[in-house]
């Protein structure tokens, strides 16, 4: 058994390890042996010296993010199971990249999958994996092999895309690239539509992977409609909307990046089809100079709060672009609307939408709730694991 750092809490502050909660804060810990640097492996004891967890170790007000509860060596093997263990529920969930008509998906969420800070999303043959943590980062050759002996001759390329997501602090440098393999095939393919993923530039690894259920929801719905695809990133609802035959479909995005790769995807499925449009223009000022044109509507913000402490403001914000859309979407009309907040729990969001839709005045019904699909799992010890909100609702 390897020997790490040992990590003692303070008396009474083991409780949420002894409940698996991966995180450790610093202001539950009474004393570190020796001097860990951020990223090392930690061994965290109860006060009274029972052993808890290890984990990786880290700067800020989550001290520690514990990978196991029983005593662990982090090797090969470590990592090698876990994502076996990973893997196995994907297969469960009949997500492969083999298959041809869907074969994008999110291989690890991690505390969803108990590997706090990593995350994996699988393009075809290809593999983004993001680090939330310097543990993580240290550890990137380490869980490439892994990916690589797991997934076998499904896996051709692990790109490493982090230079975003580390702690800004740790100053590590930019060490995006290639891990393993490096051909370019950058088309995936989700419920038979195709899009080009761009992990190099593009934001997060490079396609939101968590709207697949809702898209095909969407889809469902759009038959006739004029659509209003807000926050549309690489257009992932435009082309669902135009398979389920929708009328029109307009997609806005204040980035002009993501609307040029929003017009190349569509094309990819729609070559030359005359419904769809791309504007590269602000969300708050397109919806303030639209008519009353659409009747349905998605609002996918980015996530508005990314801490507790502006929490009120992106309350008010979710008020003011719901309430838009409200005022705006024709009787009859059907508005999709989202947060990825973390912080923002699911009756704020309900409460914030609420408010906007009383401020109309319409009479607005919820018709579905949704979340984050099965590929992106909460672990039961760790409720924060949940952060996609949406709600579909039938405006008169
Ligand atoms: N719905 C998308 C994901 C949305 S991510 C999908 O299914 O893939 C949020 C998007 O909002 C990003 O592409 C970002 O460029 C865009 N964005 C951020 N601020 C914006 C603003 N003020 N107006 C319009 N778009 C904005």
């Amino acid at each position: 058994m390897m020997k790490y750092h040992k990590v003692i809490l303070k008396p009474k502050k083991e409780d949420s390890l002894l409940r698996f909660h991966p995180w450790i804060f610093s202001g539950a810990i009474q004393s570190i042996e020796g001097k860990p640097e951020e990223g090392d492996l930690v061994e965290v004891y109860g006060s009274t010296g029972r052993f808890l967890a290890v984990g990786h170790c880290q700067i800020g007000s989550i001290a520690v993010r514990a990978l196991s509860f029983t005593p662990a060596t982090i090797d090969a093997g470590f990592w090698k199971e876990r994502i076996t263990k990973a893997y196995d529920l994907r297969k469960c969930l009949r997500l492969t990249g083999n298959d041809d008509n869907n074969n994008t998906y999110r291989l690890i969420h991690g505390e969803g999958d108990n590997l706090p800070g990593l995350i994996v999303d699988m393009y075809a043959h290809t593999a983004v994996m993001q680090a939330h943590s310097v543990g993580m980062h240290a550890a990137r050759h380490a869980i490439a092999e892994a990916l690589v002996a797991v997934l076998g001759a499904e896996l051709k390329n692990i790109y490493y895309k982090s230079d975003a997501t580390l702690p800004y602090k740790a100053d590590l440098g930019n060490e995006d690239g290639y891990l393993y393999g490096g051909e370019i095939e950058d088309i995936s393919v989700e419920n038979g539509l195709k899009f080009h993923v761009d992990w190099i530039k593009g934001q997060k690894t490079g396609f939101f992977v968590d709207q697949r259920e809702n898209r095909a929801l969407l889809e469902y719905y759009a038959e006739g409609r004029s659509v209003l695809n807000m926050f549309c990133y690489t257009g992932g609802f435009s082309f669902y909307a135009m398979r389920g035959k929708a009328r029109l479909v307009h997609s806005v995005d204040s980035s002009a990046k993501a609307i040029s790769l929003t017009n190349k995807n569509v094309s990819l499925n729609f070559p030359d089809d005359p419904r769809h449009t791309a504007y590269a223009d602000d969300a708050f000022k397109f919806l303030e100079r639209m008519g009353h044109n659409y009747d349905l509507i998605i609002l996918d913000p980015p996530a508005f709060a990314k801490h507790r402490n502006v929490l009120r403001n992106a309350l008010q914000g979710y008020r003011k672009l719901n309430a838009i859309a409200f005022e705006k979407i024709q009787p009859g009309g059907i508005l999709f609307t989202f947060s990825c907040s973390q912080v923002v729990s699911r009756e704020d969001f309900r409460l914030a939408v609420f408010s906007a839709a009383a401020q109309s005045g319409r009479s607005v019904r919820i018709l579905h709730q949704l979340t984050q699909p099965a590929d992106h799992p909460v672990n039961i010890y760790h409720p924060e694991g949940e952060y996609l909100k949406g709600l579909v609702l039938y405006v008169e």
